[in-house]
This record gives C-alpha cells, structure tokens and sequence, in this order.
C-alpha cells in the first residue's frame, strides 16, 4: 500500500480531521436524444424497456432495506419512488410511445416522465407539485440505466466516505449524506464559496482548491484528510493512522471544552454582550434556543434550488412560517433570493454572462422580475404575523436599488391589503451591505432602512476585486485586509450613531479571533454557522471590551494582511 502514498494539500475551509475511503464523484449528465428506432425492433426495444425498469425495482428495494433501519423517512422517499415507477399510466404510455410511435426507449421515458411531471407541478397543492421532482428523479434513474451507467449520488450512501469532486453544487452539498460524508475535497472553491459555508454548517470537514484531486486520488483509496492544516494522505502508512487519531481526539477535545459556552449568552470579560445570531439554509434547522439570540440570516435561495421550479407563494408562505416558529419568538432575518454567481436555479434560464458575480444577480434579477419577487415578498409578508420576521435585501449597491426594493415592498403590502390578508405592517426593512458603493454610504443608507447586515464574504470579493471562488486567487481575496477593518469601522459607525441595528453574518462573524477584533471594532451583533458558536462565545469571553479595541485598532493600523493574521493568531 505504501508505495502510492502521495501528499496533497489545499484550502482546510470547514475544520476537522476524518480518515476513510475516497469516493470520487462526478454528476452524471444523462443526455438524451430525440430518436427513433427502425420498424420491426419493437420487441427488442420493449425488453430494453422492461430490463431497466426491472432493473431499477430492484435498486429500489435495495435502497429502501438499506435505510429501512436507519432512517426511516429516508427510506420512505424510495418507496414513493416504487410506486411512481409501478404506475400504470405512466408504464402504459411509455409502452405505446415505444410499441406505436417507435421512439428509443430512452427518448420515450423521458417524454413521457417530463409531460407527467408538468402537470404535476402546476397543481396549486405544494404537495402534490413538489411530487413532480420524485418523478424526474425515477425518470433519471431509469434512463441511465439504459444508458448502462452506475448509480453516483451524494444523498445515499452505504458507507463512510470523503468525497473528492471537481466542485459541488451547492445542491449537491444540501442533500448530501450527513451520516457517512466524512470529508469533502473539491479541486476548486475557495473559504467563502457557497459548498464551503455548506460544508461548515453541517460540520463536514473540507479541503478545497487541491488541484487534480479527481485524477491523484483513486477512487476507493484510503484517505488522511486533515482540515486543519489542509494536508491529504492517500495511502498512508499505519504510523501516520495513528498519529492522525491522535490530532483527531485532540481537536475534539477542543471542542469539548469549547462546548460549556454554547448555551450561555455571549458575555465578555468586562460583562459586555455580543448578541450570537445563526445563518441557516433551510426551516428545518435543529439548534437548540438557548444557543442563539437571533436568526441573522435565513438564505432563502435553498428553498429555491431543492425545487424543480419557482416554489409557489403558498410553499414558500409554509417555509417562512414554519422558521418563524421555530424560532420560538427569536428574530428572524429572511433574505429574499439571493441567486446568481455561483448559485443557479436548474429551471431557470439566466443570462449568459462573462462575469456572473459582476452581473445580474440577487437583488438586480429580483428587480427585473416582477411576479418572481412579488411572490416570494407576499409570502414573507403572510409569514409576518407569526412572530418577529424583517426582510432583508442582498446585492444593494445604491440609494436606487434601496427605493426601488421598498417600493416591490410596499406594492406587495397593498395587493394584500386589497385581499383582506394579514401581515406586520411595521415589518423591518434592512440591506446586506456587500457592495462597496454601499458600504461607503453606509450612513446615507442608514437613515433610509431598518438595519443592515455585513455580508464579508461578499465584500472582500469586491473590495479586492478577488473571485471569491477561484483559488487561483486566493491569495489576494483578504477577508482580513487593512482595507476591509477600515470599512467595517465606518459601516458600525454610521449605523450605531443613527441608532440603526448592524451585524455581520459573513463567515468572518463565525471565526473566534475575528469575531473579537470586530466586537473591537463596534460590531454588537454576530451571526454564523452553529457549528462556530462555542468558539466564538469562547473566544469572547476571554477578553474584555476595552481589549477587544485595542485589537481593533492595531488590525487598522498594521499594513498587510499576512501580519493582521499573524497578529489575530488566524
Ligand atoms: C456574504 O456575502 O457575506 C453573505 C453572507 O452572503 P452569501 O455568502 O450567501 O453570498
Ligand atoms: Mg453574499
């Protein structure tokens, strides 16, 4: 085994240690085309027909026993797909597309399974609509079966692995696995990117931006990850097991210690309080109350991307609803639809554009899309009146776009007013404060919202004109430069002598060291990923204010970077 030990390395982006197996993971692209076969080979072409969907009844037993045991509701999704896969109709009509009309088995599967799924989902019930996307999910299973491939997913696994894969969607990394994803390693993305906040969130330990992982990793080799130092071993020797457990209790032990703060308030030395908020992706997050004072950002753009189109007022009226409530009475901050850049609605065309993150994205496409906006704004509104919900805009980089969002706001309130619907008419109205041409009118912006949020990782991409995705540049995409420590000052500034609530819910917020430096600098509201909270309320409560300042003030001053991080111990 040793002789192809090999070391790599890249971006530790999501801390921990993990030893297991590598699964190599490329999504599948199931093309299919429109074709016909020549008279005379309709029986052969049934049989192919039949042997796939033999093929995949039985992939779906197998599925469904497997997780029987483990994870019920789990294996209930594969026993709606069973029944989907054994529905007359649907077999009926796919027979007779091959039988009559002589098209490829492939070709008539996916006809048929796409017509079936559009009636679906435009059914008004949110329910049934949303079976449209267990339809597509049959149809893809059948058709790379005829294809010949095999199965590749993230979602189920049967046994521990880390996966290694050129990028994640962010899709793929929201439905992964939890239970046996030990470690992700991407080829690209960098701290911020959307799949490494994912990674965080769910305390998956991941190395991004290590280049050829797919070809120097072989598939099924057995694999160091340390996402610490952001080293790689792939076969490596019984001593470096060993001494690699050993990190791993270590860092755990850490967290341990870490953990006698998570349930108590953010106190400072000197008994200042910094108020913890969490970013969450979807309704059904699971931290404990007492844990957080706040929800700083809910990141709407999941319940959009799990869809297989724009989810309805009503489906999204639930998902609002259903956050407020579990957030027992704590704020929510909902950000309407944050897509583009790196984040794409797989049924919806945008436009093709050179620089993404410099396009229309976010608020911009909101902006231009009437009916997409008024839905999503309708359904925050209803959602309003079952406890503290403010909306909050992404992607604002001016006075205008700040006019024009309050005013979709406030037609949105009048046409519920027309219908006689209920909602906080005194809704708070705030911005993320990414975009420089923002953040350096922060005072002018102040007296125009409710509040604003510091979206760093945003910020640092186009303060230093660094991708924030691409490791290619890495090294000049500083989250910790001089530059941004001025920004930030002036942002808490201008909002805390108007009286105007600010926060920061970037990935900055979440580190222990930064998060001192930017209480130094003002800032009295953090929000992050859970799995940062006991660090932070650690790291917080081993220094005073008044130190916490001095830090502050030294990070303004010191020239680089490079010596901010040393300084920070980052
Ligand atoms: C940010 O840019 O800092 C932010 C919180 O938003 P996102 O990471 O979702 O772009
Ligand atoms: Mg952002």
């Amino acid at each position: 085994m040793n002789a192809e030990r090999k070391v790599l390395s890249g971006n530790p982006v999501s801390a921990g240690i993990a030893y297991a197996k590598a699964y190599v993971y490329y999504p599948q692209e199931l093309r299919v085309t429109k074709s016909y076969f020549p008279e005379g080979e309709e029986e052969k072409n049934l049989k192919v027909f039949h042997d796939a969907f033999a093929c995949a009844s039985k992939e779906l037993d197998g599925l469904y026993e497997s997780l029987r045991r483990e994870d019920e509701s789990k294996a209930k999704i594969f026993a709606a797909h069973k029944e989907i896969l054994e529905d007359e109709e649907i077999l009926d009509e796919i027979q007779m597309a091959i039988e009559e009309e002589r098209m490829n088995p492939e070709f008539a599967i996916e006809k048929v399974f796409h017509e079936f799924a559009d009636l679906l989902s435009k059914v008004a019930d949110p329910l049934i609509a949303g079976r449209a996307a267990d339809l597509y999910d049959v149809k893809n299973r059948l058709i790379r079966i005829c294809q010949g491939k095999e199965e590749r997913n993230l979602a189920w696994l049967s046994e521990d692995v880390i996966v290694i894969a050129h990028d994640l969607f962010p899709s793929d990394t929201a439905t992964m696995d939890r239970t046996h994803v030990k470690g992700i390693v991407t080829e690209i993305g960098g701290a911020n990117s959307h799949s490494a906040i994912l990674a965080r969130s769910f305390r998956i330990p991941a190395v991004l931006g290590v280049a050829d992982a797919m070809t120097e990793i072989p598939d099924g080799s057995l694999l160091i990850m340390d996402a610490l130092s952001g080293e790689l071993v792939v076969y490596p020797s019984e001593e470096e097991i060993q001494v690699n457990e050993k990190r791993k209790q270590e860092f755990l032990k850490k967290k341990k210690e870490e953990e006698q703060y998570l349930d108590k308030p953010a106190v400072m030395k000197d008994g200042t309080q910094i108020s913890i908020g969490i970013n969450v992706g979807s309704a059904e997050y699971d931290v404990p109350e007492k844990q957080y004072d706040f929800v700083g950002l809910f990141r709407t753009e999941f319940l959009y991307m799990g869809n297989n189109c724009l989810p309805s007022e009503e489906e999204q009226f639930q998902a609002y609803k259903k956050v407020v409530e579990r957030a027992k009475g704590h704020p929510v901050t909902l950000r309407t639809l944050d897509i583009g850049g790196d984040k794409t609605l797989p049924y919806m065309e945008l436009p093709k554009e050179e620089n993404p993150f410099l396009g229309k994205r976010a608020l911009r496409l909101c902006l231009s899309e009437d009916a997409l906006f008024r839905t999503q704004l309708r359904a925050v509104l209803r959602a309003s009146v079952y406890g503290p919900l403010k909306v909050m805009f992404p992607m604002v980089g001016s006075m205008e776009d700040i006019y024009r969002a309050k005013e979709c706001v406030e037609r949105a309130k009048e046409s519920l007013r027309a219908e006689g619907i209920a909602f906080d008419e005194d809704i708070k109205i705030g911005i993320m404060i990414e975009i420089p041409s923002i953040a350096l009118i922060a005072d002018l912006a102040a007296d125009e919202v409710d509040f604003a949020s510091v979206g760093s990782n945003d910020l640092t991409q186009y303060v230093s004109a660094a991708d924030r995705m691409n490791p290619g540049v890495t090294s000049y995409y500083q989250n910790y430069s001089p530059a941004m420590f001025r920004l930030l000052g002036h942002i808490f500034e201008a909002f805390e002598s108007r009286g105007k609530e600010v926060s920061v819910c970037g990935e900055m917020a979440g580190n222990p060291q930064a998060a001192v430096a930017l209480a130094g600098l003002g800032a009295k509201k953090l929000s992050m990923s859970a799995a940062n909270i006991a660090g932070v309320k650690a790291a917080l409560a081993g220094v005073s204010l008044e130190e916490a300042r001095n830090i502050a003030e030294h990070c303004r001053q010191i020239k680089t970077e490079s010596e901010i991080k040393e300084f920070l111990g980052i």
